[in-house]
């Protein structure tokens, strides 16, 4: 039985939570494979640092030094400090070659290889916890394990096909030998070896891309909170934590709203039937969410209701917009080219209408201007939207769900903007303005989800 673990950022942050973290390690059965984040605080501190000038640069690498080496001294003495340390310098003497390298900072993967590095030191630092604590481990990085990336700089992707046969022969040796590989998360290498990270919170993808290759038989992603929930509850105080969901209700929930995992993590897992649970570091006794292949009737049509704020409706007009396919390919070839994410679309016989973030409108705009003027007729703007994600397992399949929803809108005197209803027979979205949001989604939470009350 192999486990992948995954510890975030909290989860590793300080000595007493490193300590954690390795009594849960030791605590689980089986041969187990870890992946870890920055610890807290220092991925932002590496995207600033990168940012900064060169001056900047040199007052955050002694920072960066520093933090390190104050966790270090709280777990370590004596010879196991020795050892760490030694380790730590020669990591250190890279980084600040690679700070001071100005040829490489015209990469356009640079910015990748600084904020990639905070996990190069937490992973190190736990391994050698694990040591310490008389447990064979090592410290990995992507690039000794071969972890295999493509894409633009700062969203990668990972070749799970290259990766699972390097890690065979690189990885596996260990896990076979009982020893723990404890592996860097959030990025992964191109094939030219340069590293290439998989956008912010990216770890979570980076442990299913792992478990992936291993054939793991499980993956727990070890963070701050207890699960998935039946709402935020800071909007819906009595949310309940979700027990058990499936793959694609998830993938919807990590999607549209929920901050739990990192949206991509189920992919990898869900194409190898790999059971995925979210267990809470700081409460290690809590079961967490497990979420697989579930197909258990339930009683409440809804799992989780979630939203997403700060969203903007772009109307698109044109004569006949339906009848020119090839139009709607250009528009959206403009938007899509911005790398904006677009959460939803909708289209009529004239209007072709896209949810996106509102930080996303004016760069949209630039972009459409350059579309043939013969092209648009009428561009039409509605701001502060917000999107309702309701999310229950088969969705589709039953009648009159959508009319029970729609009930429940009403009853929160809100006005549906859009909606977009089939493309997922787990949810069902829809857009309506951002003051009427957490009406709808606790009177939809009230009716439908959170468990028969
Ligand atoms: N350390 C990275 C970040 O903060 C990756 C992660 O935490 O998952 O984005
Ligand atoms: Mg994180």
């Amino acid at each position: 039985m192999i486990t992948v673990m995954k510890f975030g950022g909290t989860s590793v942050g300080s000595p007493e939570a490193l300590r954690r973290a390795a009594k849960i390690i030791t605590d689980g059965k089986g041969s187990k494979v870890i992946v870890v984040s920055a610890m807290s605080g220092i991925t932002n501190f590496l995207v600033k640092g990168a940012d900064g000038s060169h001056e900047d640069r040199n007052g955050l690498i002694e920072e960066f030094e520093r933090k390190h080496v104050d966790v270090a001294c709280q777990l370590f003495e004596g010879k196991q400090l020795d050892e760490f340390m030694k380790d730590f310098g020669e990591r250190m003497d890279k980084f600040r070659e690679l700070f001071s390298d100005e040829a490489a900072s015209k990469d356009p993967y640079y910015r990748d290889n600084i904020i990639s590095q905070g996990e190069r030191f937490s992973s190190l630092i736990l391994g050698h916890v694990l040591r310490a604590a008389g447990v064979r481990s090592v410290a990995l990085t992507s690039e000794d394990c071969g972890i295999y990336a493509e894409g633009r700089p700062l969203s990668g992707s990972a070749d799970l096909q290259k990766t699972e046969s390097v890690m065979n022969i690189k990885v596996k040796p260990y896990i076979d030998d009982g020893v723990i590989p404890v592996i860097t998360g959030f990025y992964g290498i191109k094939n030219d070896g340069h590293p290439l990270t998989f956008g912010r919170g990216g770890s979570d993808y980076s442990a299913a891309v792992v478990a992936n290759a291993m054939n793991a038989d499980l993956l727990e992603i070890w963070t701050d909170v207890d699960g998935f929930m039946s709402a935020d509850p800071r909007i819906v105080p009595d949310a309940i934590k979700i027990e058990e969901m499936n793959f694609g209700e998830a993938a919807e929930l990590a999607y549209f709203g929920a901050r739990v995992l990192h949206p991509r993590t189920i992919e990898p897992v869900r194409i190898k039937h790999i059971p995925l649970k979210v267990r809470n570091s700081f409460k290690p006794e809590e079961p967490g969410t497990i979420i697989h292949h579930l197909r258990k009737p339930r009683d409440d049509m809804l799992r989780s209701v979630a939203m997403k704020t700060d969203l903007s409706i772009i109307a698109i007009s044109s004569a006949e917009i339906a009848f020119h396919p090839e139009m709607v390919a250009r528009i959206i070839e403009k938007i899509a080219d911005n790398e904006v994410v677009i959460y939803s679309i909708s289209t009529s016989l004239s209007t072709v209408a896209f949810l996106v973030h509102s930080n996303d409108v004016k760069s949209i705009f630039a972009k459409l201007n350059t579309l043939d003027p013969g092209d648009i007729e009428r561009i039409e703007v509605k701001n502060d939207m917000a999107l309702v994600c309701a999310v229950g397992d088969n969705l589709l399949s039953k009648c009159g769900v959508s009319a029970e929803i729609f009930t429940a809108v009403k009853e929160a005197r809100a006005n549906v903007e859009m909606i977009s209803e089939g493309a997922s027979d787990v949810s069902l979205n829809f857009v309506v303005p951002m003051s009427r949001v957490t009406d709808v989604v606790r009177i939809l939470h009230g009716k439908y989800a959170g468990g028969i009350r």
